[in-house]
């Protein structure tokens, strides 16, 4: 650890969640609003929330990362309003905790708790039902950020233009320290239905015709001949509002072990998908808790450490409706032909307009998890998968997928170079920098 100008640069290794890029970094720590400043002027940096994106967008090239970690108050909440004020390092894990026990929640939360409030704000993240609800910005009511030296306050109606390069600008604005989100009233109980389809097509259908439900999503088999085949859970509001009790979020931690002898080869896939038909595919309905339903993966640890140490690839694209039947049918024959090993695919509505980088729009979005390495026939696949969503005006999920480049990028979001001048208009000299930028050409 290295102290100057009162303030100390560590070194650490940092790994992308999907475990496709790692590299040796200079981390800073700030605790306090001066050392946000302490750095030098030109020197290249990142700010970090917990680092559970997918991808490596908080650390890389040379950056130093500022990791936002010790910025986790929660500053003031409205009981009335519900309005809640917090630091941008703040977990959303603890956010919800919080204010499901006051009776409200956060209705668009990411499935892994440790993402921090800063870094939800920079990726605009989605959550359990993005068509009724929205990315993470419409839930965001101001937002400050610390540029040059001070802070700086926008709001969607005050400095719009700043505000709104901030939601998926992936840090280049600036460090964001803190927000004020908009909550909403706390259902209690949600039953969830189960709807199980035989397709991706009949996926699509039933995800429309549910739209406005708090929890909306669908699990898919990927495994040629039984490619589709799953379930769409549909959670809807009972109606009954009250505080729930705070211990009902256990965390996912941040780092997870690989094993040392990978599961999810074509057998452990085949049993894992037997195991999740058996139980969670037989229409039908529970109640759960919205605690229960915010987190879904809390329980996922064994299936994230099964990828072991090569780790995975998380490929996901939103395809307009119209396109969406081809698109699917077109996925299901590239299945057939190269026989990639596919852990899981997961579906999810989406019904908003798609601004700057942000992966919103309307249409449906599958997610599909490849284990790593992406050589042989799962690179194959990848690179067949990108181009026939590319053929059917897909759009990719940049806080997700580390096999995207720069070029792919550019054919897939048309306005991309005047997305990126504008989000370069707020760091003219490029001091900040990451893995992903630099990858993305951003
Ligand atoms: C298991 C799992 C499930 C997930 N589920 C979802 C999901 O359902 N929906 C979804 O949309 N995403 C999902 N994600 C992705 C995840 O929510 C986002 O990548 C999120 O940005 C991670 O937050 P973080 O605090 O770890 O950010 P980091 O990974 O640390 O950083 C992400 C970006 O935000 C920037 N950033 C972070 N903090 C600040 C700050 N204070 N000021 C300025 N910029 C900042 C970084 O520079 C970087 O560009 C999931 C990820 C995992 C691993």
């Amino acid at each position: 650890m290295k102290e100057s100008r009162g303030f100390a640069v560590g070194e650490q290794a940092l790994t992308s969640f999907d475990r496709q890029f790692s590299m040796r970094c200079r981390v800073q720590r700030p605790d306090r609003y001066r050392l946000l400043d302490a750095l030098p002027a030109d020197a290249p940096r990142i700010a970090r929330g917990s680092g559970v994106s997918y991808v490596a967008a908080s650390f890389g090239v040379d950056a130093i990362t500022q990791d936002m970690a010790a910025f986790d108050r929660l500053l003031a909440f409205d009981g009335e309003r519900g309005l809640l004020r917090v630091e941008a390092g703040a977990r959303i894990g603890d956010v919800e905790r919080f204010a499901l026990a006051h009776g409200w929640y956060l209705p668009v939360a990411p499935g892994h708790p440790a993402a921090t409030i800063g870094g939800c704000i920079a990726a605009d993240v989605h959550g359990k039902n993005p068509a009724r609800d929205g990315t993470f910005r419409a839930q965001v009511a101001a937002l400050e950020l610390w540029r040059d030296g001070s802070g700086v306050t926008v709001s969607p109606d005050h400095g719009s233009d700043l505000f709104a390069d901030t939601c998926a600008g992936f840090g280049l604005t600036g460090t964001i320290v803190s927000a004020t989100l908009r909550l909403a009233r706390a259902p209690a109980i949600l039953v969830v239905r189960r709807i199980p389809v035989e397709s991706l097509a009949e996926a699509a259908q039933v995800l429309r015709d549910a739209l406005n439900v708090p929890l909306l999503y669908g699990w898919h088999d990927g495994r040629p001949g039984a490619f589709g085949r799953g379930v769409i859970r549909i959670g809807l509001d009972t109606g009954d509002a009250a505080a729930l009790p705070p211990s009902r979020l256990p965390d996912l931690p941040i780092a997870i072990a690989p094993s040392r002898i990978p599961t999810w080869n074509r057998l452990g896939i085949a049993l894992a998908n037997g195991v999740i038909r058996r139980r969670w595919c037989r229409p039908g309905q529970s109640a759960v808790t919205l605690a229960d339903t915010l987190f879904p993966l809390n329980a996922a640890k064994p299936y994230f450490a099964g990828f072991g140490r090569a780790g995975l690839v998380e490929a996901q694209w939103l395809v307009p409706h119209t396109r969406f039947v081809a698109f699917a049918a077109g996925l299901e024959e590239t299945v057939a032909r190269l026989r990639p090993r596919i852990s899981l695919i997961s579906s999810k509505l989406f019904a908003g307009e798609p601004d700057g980088l942000a992966f919103d729009g309307h249409g449906i979005a599958l997610a599909l998890h490849l284990p790593a390495p992406a050589d042989g026939a799962q690179r194959a696949f990848l690179d067949a998968l990108t181009e026939l969503a590319l053929a059917h005006g897909g759009r990719p999920n940049l806080i997700k997928d580390s096999t995207l480049d720069a070029a792919t990028v550019r054919r897939a979001l048309p306005g991309f170079e005047a997305v990126r001048e504008r989000l370069r208009r707020w760091d003219p000299d490029g001091h900040v920098r990451s893995e992903l930028t630099r990858r993305i050409g951003l």
